[in-house]
């Protein structure tokens, strides 16, 4: 049998491709782990750019703690419903804005910096044998290992390698993203949720440490039936009294929502972050999930059987988070979210619960829907 060129390669350098790579470092440190990216350190992508305390959790577990820095930090939060009703207020554990194009590059400086190589190379395709993986790049060549990570995003090769097909229309959101300058005032996390055909959207402005505002619109694929234009026209309408947005220059990708997630592992094969569908239903958030999914997979990968360890490890995380966020997701509506504002405002420890089920690992108890619909039809306690 020939010589392997690495015990992993991971193919995607984002959050859940260098998460992977360091936790696989942490397991053994002289593991030969590769990283291949068809872009170059350093390269920007389409997201609202915010780092949640979850997500800094595993940063911190990973030993990537620096992935967010102090003056990045934002508490403040706004959520407005479709009728401009609204719940405000601080977390006291606060998330950050980070840039992806920095927090990317941070992230894979620490796998560099933990022993992973770093490679541009574009993966044309995955095929698998009984006791390797050859991984097939555009424009030849090849590189065998033991184990491959596809964490190469919304559009993965790696998962249609190994049979599985794109998410489907019901378990897609497209979203646009820009930049506008940031008004003086505005140093909070803003989102404002807008009713569509059958489901319902939402408008974001996310203030960044550098004086600008991240801004962008998501709805579900199926409501998008004027692609971008509508999605900007809709933005514009929602934070137009927030915000100039007129010089705002937009770029659009799909999300992979966790409702229909694939078979996250097959044979020497795991998919982590976008490339398995693990993109929060309810609020789009997808970057703590690329990271946690990522440092499973990557603990899992130099045992004797990754495919199973990997797959039981994310079902203990996340199984019933998934089963929640799916139940919650089904209801998602402007009417649902009016009540859910109405309950939060009206009760801390509910608001608390929708953000750990939206941002975190929260799920939910029958207890917690009825001190949920206790909240709901109480009379309004608090003022935003
Ligand atoms: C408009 C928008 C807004 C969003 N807002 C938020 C938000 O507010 N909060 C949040 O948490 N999440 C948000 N998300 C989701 C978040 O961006 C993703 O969930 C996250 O980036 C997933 O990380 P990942 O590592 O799985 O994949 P990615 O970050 O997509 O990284 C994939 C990497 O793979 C590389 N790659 C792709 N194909 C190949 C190939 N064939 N060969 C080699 N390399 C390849 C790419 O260059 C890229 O570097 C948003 C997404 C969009 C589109």
């Amino acid at each position: 049998m020939a010589a392997l060129d690495a015990d992993v390669v991971v193919v995607g350098a984002g959050p859940g491709g260098c998460a992977a790579g360091l936790a696989a470092l942490r397991v053994r440190r002289d593991a030969r782990v590769l990283l291949l990216d068809r872009a170059p350190c350093g390269r920007d992508k389409v997201c609202g750019d915010p780092v949640g305390p979850r997500a800094r959790q595993t940063l911190a577990a990973l030993g990537a703690g620096t992935g967010v820095r102090h003056e990045e930090e934002v508490s403040r939060f706004r959520l407005v419903s479709a009728s401009g009703r609204s719940v405000s207020g601080a977390v006291s554990t606060p998330g950050f804005v980070v840039l992806r194009r920095i927090l990317d590059a941070r992230l894979l400086d620490a796998a560099v910096a933990a022993g992973a190589q770093f490679h541009r190379a574009t993966v044309a395709a995955v095929p698998t044998g009984a006791s390797d993986v050859v991984v097939t790049l555009r424009g030849g060549g090849t590189v065998r290992a033991a184990v491959v990570i596809g964490a190469d995003g919304a559009n993965s090769v790696v998962r249609c390698s190994i049979g599985e097909p794109p998410s489907r229309d019901a378990h897609l959101a497209l979203a646009v993203r820009g930049y506008a300058d940031r008004p003086q005032d505005l140093r909070e996390l803003l989102i404002r949720w807008h009713p569509v055909a059958h489901g319902i959207a939402y408008a974001w402005a996310f203030p960044t440490a550098d004086g600008h505002m991240n801004v962008g619109y998501g709805a579900p694929v199926s409501a998008v039936t004027g692609g971008r234009k509508q999605l900007e026209s809709a933005f514009a309408l929602l934070l137009e009294n927030v915000l100039d947005t007129s010089g705002v220059r937009f770029t659009g990708h799909h999300l992979p929502l966790s409702p229909g997630r694939p078979r996250a592992a097959s044979g020497r094969v795991l998919l982590v972050g976008d490339a398995a569908g693990l993109v929060n239903p309810l609020s789009g958030e997808g970057i703590f999930y690329a990271l946690e999914s990522g440092r499973l997979a990557g603990a899992a990968a130099l045992s004797s059987r990754p495919d199973t360890g990997y797959r039981e490890h994310l079902a203990q995380r996340f199984g019933r988070h998934h089963r929640d966020t799916a139940f919650a997701a089904r209801l998602l509506r402007p009417v649902s979210v009016e009540a859910t504002i109405h309950a939060a405002r009206n009760d801390d420890p509910v608001l608390r619960q929708i953000l750990d089920l939206a941002l975190g690992d929260g799920s939910l108890s029958a207890r917690d829907i009825v001190r949920f619909t206790r909240s709901w039809i109480a009379p309004r306690r608090r003022t935003p």
